[in-house]
């Protein structure tokens, strides 16, 4: 058994997870629609901390850190260009 048996297929499937995109997009893609258009319309508002999405989520049993709310945010994220 070497270290590097499957290296090829573990470098694939964090490629994939890569391509997926960042904490919110996960947590979108994970969200009924009409509960991720309401994310999405929080994340749109200039007036809503990333401090308090972050909160509102962790009410409804959902982690986003403030920190990743606010990467996405600015386009810095891990997130595909253009699916955000
Ligand atoms: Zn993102």
């Amino acid at each position: 058994m070497s270290k590097f048996d499957g290296f090829i297929s573990d470098a694939e499937s964090e490629s994939q997870l890569r391509r997926t995109g960042c904490g919110v997009q996960t947590l979108l893609e994970k969200l009924a629609e009409d509960d991720a258009d309401q994310v999405r319309a929080a994340l749109g508002r200039a007036d809503i901390t990333h401090q308090a999405i972050s909160r509102a989520l962790k009410r409804r049993g959902l982690t986003v850190s403030a920190f990743t709310v606010g990467r996405h945010r600015r386009g810095i994220c891990s997130c595909p260009e253009g699916e955000q």
